[in-house]
């Protein structure tokens, strides 16, 4: 394990992504990989190490479901077919579910490009991006390559979006982006405030309401919004709850004139084994709530040990948390690393603060045992991690999470 901190072995590697073409980063498993193998260990073209606990990337070590895997497997022989109505078969299945009109619903690749073509359609050098600082970071680098400013807003004392600051700091603002819960505190913005947002927005601005932790949460969706044509965009994936992250399916709800703007980004056959599975994951019934309360009794023991070890964490409804690390986070990721525990990111506006995605049971005693050993550990010089090189830093695969 250690290999992977030397410097010379971050270099080499770091020397031969650099020799890639550079892209922007684009979604959440890029920033996760980004921050936990780039960074502390490995670059992104290598796999993570043997046995490695990996709660960094907010994915669902339980995976795709039993009837999603058979789905998979019974569609490899059609993988030469573009089968286009299988993304219409999704597309109905959910509207169907939310009692949603037809032209509601896009189905992409993941909900990463729903999210930057939104941000694109929206946004512009005079309309500006507006965001919940600590806060899922994807939006920012669309509104970038836009023009368009950004306008981080801390979030409130309670960890909610603080919409009144949001709607209050720019009347020129294309869009405002609530992820309910929030990413990383896995924290929970009410019905109410988000209500308030809408009512008091700019005209032609629109609120993008990012859902992709919702299942795990006791927050109330905000998809009766769209049923009501209201100037908001919804964003959903199977990445999560859905455990599908690697097979990239995701859903942009609204109204078709808002969705139509998406399009001029363009639209692309999606898989059909993703659309697929996803069509069986939403049609089994039990499996949401199953997963919600797999992943609520593991993070409630979690910070039933936290608490007893005296530990600060921001309580959370989703399946990450921001833990504090009493030191610079990005030195408490590579200490883990280097006990094959590998964890989530740093923000710049918490930087003693890490992100810990909740894993298996199993995943979560090792976490344990390695968070305890590396909170007692002095801060050594192999922990002192280099600057990314920007070349690395524009890594196309180095994918946010
Ligand atoms: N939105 C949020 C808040 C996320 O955390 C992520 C990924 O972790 C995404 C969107 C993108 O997910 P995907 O493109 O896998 O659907």
């Amino acid at each position: 394990m250690d290999t992977a901190f030397s410097r010379r072995s971050f270099f080499r590697l770091a020397a031969a992504a650099s020799a890639v073409a550079a892209f922007p980063i684009l979604s959440e498993p890029d920033f996760a990989l980004h921050a936990a193998t780039t960074r502390v260990r490995s670059p992104w073209e290598l796999p993570p190490p043997p046995g490695a606990v990996r709660i960094n990337a907010n994915e669902n070590p339980l995976g795709p479901c039993k009837h999603a895997c058979a789905e998979i497997n019974s569609l490899i022989p059609e993988g030469g077919r573009y089968d286009f109505y299988r993304t219409m078969e999704l597309v109905n299945t959910f509207s169907a579910m939310e009692d949603l009109k037809p032209g509601y619903v896009l189905a992409y690749a993941g909900s990463t490009p729903a999210l930057h073509y939104s941000v694109l359609a929206f946004t512009s050098k005079t309309r500006s991006y507006v965001t919940a600082d600590p806060g899922y970071e994807a939006g920012m680098r669309a509104a970038t390559l836009n023009g368009a400013q950004i306008i981080k807003v801390p979030l409130a004392p309670d960890h909610s979006h603080d919409v009144k600051a949001m709607i209050a700091s720019d009347p020129n603002a294309g869009v405002f982006y609530i992820c309910n819960p929030n990413n990383p505190t896995g924290t929970i913005t009410s019905k109410e405030q988000i209500a308030w947002a809408l009512a008091n927005k700019p005209k032609g601005s629109i609120l993008l309401i990012d859902e992709a932790y919702i299942h795990f949460s006791e927050a109330t969706p905000s998809i009766d919004l769209v049923r009501a044509d209201n100037d908001v965009i919804i964003l959903r994936t199977f990445s999560k709850i859905y455990g599908m992250a690697g097979m990239r399916c995701g859903l942009a709800i609204g109204r078709p004139d808002l969705l139509e703007k998406l399009q001029y980004f363009g639209m692309n056959s999606n898989p059909i084994m993703a659309v697929s599975a996803a069509n069986v994951s939403l049609k089994n019934k039990d499996l949401v709530p199953m997963r919600k309360k797999i992943n609520t009794d593991i993070r409630s023991e979690t910070f039933a040990w936290l608490e007893k070890n005296n530990y600060k964490f921001i309580a959370s409804q989703s399946n990450c948390f921001m833990l504090y690390a009493g030191r610079p986070g990005h030195q408490m990721m590579a200490a883990m690393a280097k006990r094959n525990v590998l964890i989530g990111r740093v923000w710049p506006i918490m930087p003693d603060w890490v992100r810990i995605t909740v894993g298996t049971r199993e995943e979560m005693t090792k976490f344990q045992t390695a968070w305890k050993e590396s909170y007692n550990s002095p801060v050594t010089a192999d922990l002192v991690l280099p600057e990314l090189p920007p070349s690395l830093a524009r890594n196309p695969y180095t994918h946010l999470s």
